[in-house]
C-alpha cells in the first residue's frame, strides 16, 4: 500500500482528501477480516441485522446534509440532487432491512409422488463476503443498491468505490461502523482499477460491479479465473417513446430531466427519444423551451453540475460530431459548449440510427430526437440497441402494452426513472447493460445461495432408490405415474 490517491472537487479542482491505494496484499488482509466478520454477522440473526440496518438508516437521515455536501463536493452535482439521491437510498435501506427475513426465510416446498416421504424446505443463506465495486455518478444510491441488500441478506461487504468518489464511500463505511462497532462487517478499500482487480481475485464469494460495459467484461474475465460469480450493472442507452396520445407537457418535462439531470451521467439516462409523427413538432417545441433554460454550473441555481470525469467531454464531442457529420442537426447546444467540464445541453435531430450518439452510451448532457411513423416503429428502434437497461413510454392508453414490449429490465410509463425508486422492484438490464439484479426480492436473493433440504419423514413401503428394489414396486409406481401424468390433455372449450 505504497501509493496514494487524491480526490478532487470537479468544480474547483481543489483536493478534498487523500486515500491509500490498496494493493493485492492489503485487499487480501481486508477480505480475511471480512471472513470472520461475516460469520459474526450471520450468527447475530435476521432480527438483529434488521435493527442495526435501521439504526444506520437513522444516522444517514440525521446527517443527510453532511453527506449531501460531501456528494456535492466530490461528484459535483447540485446539492438538491445530492439530497434527492440520499433520500432515494434511504427508502432502499428501509425496505431491505424490513423485508430480508421474510424474503429469505425457510419455507416448505410441495413434495412429488416419487418423494412423498420427504419434507422439503428452501431457504436463502448468505454467500459470505461480497465485493462491491461502485461508480462515481450516484456515489451513494448506486453502490448502496448492492451494499445494503448484501448486508441485509447476512453477508459482510468489502466496498471499493470509484477513485473519483472515495470520500463518499469512506463516509458510508464509517457511519455503518458507528452502529456495528463489534466487527468490520462493512469495510472500505480504495484505489484505482488495480485495486478492483485485486478484489476480483481475492476469493470473495461474489462481486457486485456497477460501471461501464467495457470494465464489466474485464471484471468478468478476472472473476472467471477463480469462478467468482458476478453481478454486472453496466451502462445503457435508454430510449423514451412518445406516442400520439401522450401528455406532451409531461413528456417534454420528463425527457429533459431524464436526459440532462446529473449532466446526463446516469446509467438510466434518456439518450434517445422516438416521437410519433403526429405530435413530433408539438413535442419538440415543448422540449426545446425547457432545455433552453437549463444551465450547468456549481451554484445553487445551476440545473446540473460539471462532468465529474474531465475526459468524458471528449466522448461527448466525438458522439455529437459523428452525428452532425452524418446528417444530424443541432437544435440546442454546440460542440464548443462541451469544451470543458461545464457542458451545455445538446439536442440533436435526425441523427442516423447507426451513429455513435444513437448506438453508444454518451454519458453526457445529450439527447437525440427522431420522428417515427407510429409506436411500433418506436419500439423497434428502441430495441435495436445492444444495451437494454431502462426506458420510458408516454401514452395515455398504450403505456403498459408498449412498456412490456421494450427489451429492457425496467420501463417507466408517463415518467422517467421511477422504477429505480420503488424499493420492491428489481433493477438491472439485459445485453450490454449486464445481468443480475439489485433492489427488491431479487436483489436480496442475488446475494444468497438457495439452500434446499429434504428430510425423510417415514420409510416408504415401495422403496425405489435402493439396490434391494423390487420390480413389482417399480411397476406400481410406473402405473401410478401413468395415471397421474400420462393422460392426454383435453382441449378447453
Ligand atoms: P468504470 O467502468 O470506469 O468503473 C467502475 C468501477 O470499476 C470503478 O470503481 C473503477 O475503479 C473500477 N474498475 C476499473 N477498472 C477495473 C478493473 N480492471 N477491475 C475491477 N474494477 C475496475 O465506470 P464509471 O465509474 O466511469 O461509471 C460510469 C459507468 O457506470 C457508466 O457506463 C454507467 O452507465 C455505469 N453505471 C451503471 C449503473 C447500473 O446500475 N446499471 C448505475 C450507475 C452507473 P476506478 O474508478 O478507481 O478506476
Amino acid at each position: 500500500m505504497t501509493s496514494v490517491l487524491t480526490t478532487y472537487d470537479p468544480a474547483t479542482e481543489q483536493a478534498i482528501e487523500v486515500f491509500p491505494v490498496h494493493d493485492a496484499a492489503s485487499v487480501a488482509e481486508v477480505v480475511d477480516r471480512a471472513r470472520v466478520a461475516a460469520r459474526w454477522w450471520e450468527d447475530i440473526g435476521a432480527e438483529e441485522r434488521r435493527a442495526r440496518l435501521l439504526a444506520w438508516k437513522g444516522v444517514v437521515v440525521r446527517r443527510l446534509d453532511e453527506l449531501a455536501q460531501l456528494v456535492h463536493r466530490e461528484n459535483g452535482k447540485p446539492l438538491a440532487d445530492a439530497q434527492l439521491e440520499i433520500l432515494a437510498c434511504v427508502d432502499h435501506m428501509d425496505w431491505a432491512a424490513r423485508n430480508a427475513a421474510r424474503v429469505l426465510r425457510r419455507r416448505h416446498v410441495r413434495r412429488s409422488l416419487l418423494m412423498i416421504n420427504q419434507a422439503a424446505t428452501l431457504e436463502y443463506l448468505p454467500l459470505g463476503v461480497i465485493g462491491v465495486i461502485g461508480p462515481w455518478n450516484f456515489p451513494v444510491f448506486t453502490p448502496m443498491g448492492s451494499i445494503v441488500y448484501a448486508l441485509a441478506a447476512g453477508n459482510a461487504v468489502v466496498f471499493k468505490p470509484s477513485e473519483l468518489t472515495p470520500a463518499v464511500g469512506s463516509w458510508l463505511v464509517r457511519t455503518f461502523g458507528e452502529v456495528v462497532p463489534e466487527q468490520p462487517v462493512l469495510q472500505l478499500v480504495t484505489g484505482d482499477g488495480s485495486t478492483g482487480t485485486a478484489l476480483c481475485r481475492s476469493g470473495v464469494d461474489k462481486i457486485a460491479f456497477t460501471g461501464s460495459t467495457a470494465t464489466a467484461k474485464t471484471v468478468m474475465a478476472t472473476c472467471a479465473e477463480t469462478l467468482t460469480p458476478v453481478l454486472l450493472e453496466c451502462g445503457g442507452k435508454d430510449a423514451l417513446i412518445v406516442d400520439a396520445d401522450a401528455d406532451l407537457d409531461a413528456a417534454a418535462d420528463q425527457a429533459a430531466w431524464g436526459a440532462f439531470a446529473n449532466a446526463g451521467q446516469a446509467c438510466i439516462g434518456i439518450e434517445r427519444a422516438y416521437v410519433h409523427q403526429s405530435v413530433y413538432d408539438a413535442f419538440v417545441e415543448r422540449l426545446l423551451a425547457r432545455v433552453t433554460a437549463l444551465r450547468p454550473g456549481s451554484d445553487p441555481q445551476a440545473a446540473y453540475g460539471p462532468l465529474t470525469l474531465a475526459r468524458q467531454a471528449s466522448v461527448v464531442r466525438e458522439h455529437v460530431a459523428d452525428a452532425l457529420g452524418r446528417g444530424g442537426r443541432l437544435r440546442i447546444g454546440s460542440l464548443e459548449g462541451v469544451r470543458d467540464r461545464l457542458a451545455g445541453p445538446i439536442v440533436i435531430e435526425d441523427a442516423p440510427e447507426d451513429c455513435l450518439a444513437v448506438t453508444d452510451e454518451t454519458f453526457g448532457p445529450t439527447l437525440t430526437i427522431t420522428r417515427v411513423r407510429d409506436a411500433e416503429e418506436a419500439v423497434d428502434r428502441a430495441n435495436a440497441s445492444r444495451y437494454g437497461l431502462g426506458g420510458a413510454v408516454f401514452s395515455r392508453t398504450r403505456g403498459v402494452e408498449l412498456a412490456r414490449r421494450m427489451r429492457s429490465g425496467m420501463t417507466a410509463v408517463n415518467s422517467v426513472w421511477s422504477f429505480a425508486f420503488v424499493p420492491g422492484l428489481p433493477f438491472g438490464g439485459v445485453g450490454d447493460s449486464g445481468f443480475g439484479r439489485v433492489h427488491g426480492e431479487d436483489g436480496l436473493r442475488e446475494f444468497t445461495r438457495p439452500k434446499a433440504i429434504t428430510r425423510q419423514l417415514f420409510s416408504v413401503p415401495v422403496p425405489l432408490t435402493t439396490f434391494d428394489r423390487k420390480p413389482e414396486h417399480l411397476a406400481l409406481v410406473l402405473k401410478a405415474t401413468t395415471l397421474l401424468h400420462g393422460r392426454r390433455p383435453r382441449r378447453r372449450g
